[in-house]
């Protein structure tokens, strides 16, 4: 006797992480049925047990329209509230470096201005194409996307600027160095220095307000078609067949259930709640961006006292930044990001299928954005009007 069909869903949605949860988001304002498969509800967006520290995404910047629906805002977080880290082992939240190199930084400035004014177009754009056919539109754009950072800042002979600022950026909130960034994700990791940026707390009682069907807590291990529709197998549940399948996975993961080319590569780091007394000059501080190639990524001292670290090792050496210490919790990403390198992912990987994320550009409110995006591919399947309203 042949084995019952598995249940037939009009879409699935894997992985609960901001990206799955904004498709299923927009589904639900559409009152379309979905069924939401996810290891964790949040995923890269993960707070203390106490919920008062985010161990993940850290900040939101006022310009993520989508997002900031959905999360209380914290502390501002400004930039001569921050130290940062230069060769020497020295430490400054001095602007002197604007001064001394005066036409390097109105260039920088000129620079940055021109990218947001791009960037916020794309980002509309992203929202009824394609993030991969948005980037391809515009010619500006599409050059950052693949032109090494280290280029553009020779190019545009802002090298000091880069030193004193864009180096320690990339390094306390991209884990990396500039050599080994584009300039499209050097620019978009700049905007915190032009954009108003706070921390927050993530809303997902908002975000998944209202959602008809409970997530299914389970690991997709298998996609693949079956004529018209798709067979997604998991790791407890069995198999689960859908009409339209959005993978909202890592790409790391993505990539395995999809059988797709090179991807960006993965940069992993560990963050740390540590309770105890730092040291100065971290302690005179409320955030520690440190330089390059350092092993140590980033401090951010809490309201409370407590104190989030973030480091390339899994047992960096405490007592060289703490009198005191006791570790609270420990985070291990990995990866965190995929950050290095140009590969630039189309989201429809077949009819139906969907590929959202932020592999193309990273930060929570472009992922989200990818999720509206694959919402209304799947809605224009049933009525166009509803497909082409506004996200509000
Ligand atoms: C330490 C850190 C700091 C960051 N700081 C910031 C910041 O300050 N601001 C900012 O904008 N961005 C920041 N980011 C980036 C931001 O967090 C991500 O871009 C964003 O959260 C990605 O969302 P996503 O939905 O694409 O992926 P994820 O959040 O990774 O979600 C993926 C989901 O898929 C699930 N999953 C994985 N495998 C499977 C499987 N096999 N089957 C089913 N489900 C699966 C996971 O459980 C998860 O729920 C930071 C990231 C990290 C790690």
């Amino acid at each position: 006797m042949r084995s019952p069909l598995p249940p037939r869903h009009e879409t699935v949605i894997i992985g609960g992480g901001i990206a799955g949860l904004a498709c299923g988001r927009r589904l639900q304002d559409r009152q379309r049925p979905f069924l939401l498969i996810t290891e964790t509800i949040g995923g890269r967006i993960r707070s203390s047990a106490d919920g008062t520290v985010n161990l993940g995404a850290y900040y939101v910047r006022s310009d993520y329209r989508h997002v900031n629906r959905f999360v209380d805002r914290g502390r501002r977080m400004r930039r001569r509230d921050a130290l940062r880290g230069n060769h020497n082992g020295s430490f400054t939240r001095s602007d002197s470096p604007v001064l001394l190199h005066l036409p390097q930084a109105v260039r920088f400035l000129r620079l940055m201005s021109k990218f947001r004014r791009r960037y916020e177009t794309f980002r509309q754009d992203c929202l009824q194409m394609s993030q991969a056919e948005a980037i391809r539109a515009d010619r500006l754009l599409f050059d950052l996307y693949h032109e090494p950072a280290p280029r553009f800042i020779q190019r545009h002979r802002i090298e000091d600027i880069a030193r004193s600022y864009l180096t320690p950026l990339a390094q306390g909130t991209g884990f990396t160095s500039l050599d080994r960034l584009t300039a499209f994700t050097m620019l978009v990791g700049a905007l915190p220095m032009i954009v108003p940026m706070f921390e927050f707390t993530f809303r997902f009682d908002l975000l998944m307000a209202d959602f008809e069907e409970p997530p299914l807590f389970d690991s997709v291990i298998e996609v693949t078609p079956a004529g018209s529709h798709y067979v997604i197998t998991t790791r407890a549940n069995g198999t689960f067949t859908a009409d339209n399948v959005v993978v909202a996975t890592p790409i790391g993961v993505s990539a395995t259930l999809l059988d797709l080319g090179p991807v960006k590569s993965p940069i992993h780091s560990h963050t740390f709640l540590v309770r105890g007394n730092l040291r100065p000059p971290w302690s005179r501080a409320a955030y520690s961006l440190f330089p390059e190639a350092d092993p140590t990524l980033a401090i951010a001292r809490q309201a409370d006292g407590s104190t989030l670290f973030c480091s390339v090792h899994e047992h960096p050496d405490f007592g060289e930044y703490f009198d005191t210490w006791q570790v609270v919790e420990h985070q291990y990403w990995n990866p965190a990001f995929h950050l290095e390198g140009d590969a630039l992912l189309e989201c429809e990987q077949g009819p139906g299928l969907y590929l959202i994320g932020d592999h193309n550009v990273c930060s929570l409110e472009d992922a989200y954005i990818t999720g509206v995006y694959a919402a209304n591919r799947i809605l224009s399947g049933f009525d166009v009007s509803t497909a082409t309203s506004p996200d509000p």
